[in-house]
């Protein structure tokens, strides 16, 4: 039941949502980069290093990650009495 970021599939992972869309980070072609994406098609492409990454499978990631943060706030606050 842990989840760590290593345990993302690729490379990318979503970092965040905004507003404005999807900010996407990618650690191929050596070195971080993220970039923003006003929409998610089925597949995402990185547009520094070409790298490609299915969407569903960072939205998978990145609400399992959402999720856990929120199970470990309720749990510290199940604690108090
Ligand atoms: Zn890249």
């Amino acid at each position: 039941m842990t989840t760590t970021a290593e345990s993302v599939s690729g490379p990318m992972y979503l970092d965040d949502r905004l507003p404005d869309g999807y900010v996407i980070v990618c650690a191929g072609g050596g070195g971080e980069h993220s970039f923003l994406l006003s929409k998610l098609g089925p597949s995402i492409e990185c547009p520094r290093c070409g790298r490609t990454a299915l969407s569903a499978s960072l939205l998978d990631a990145y609400y399992e990650r959402v999720r856990g943060a929120l199970l470990n706030r309720n749990r510290v606050e199940s604690v108090t009495p």
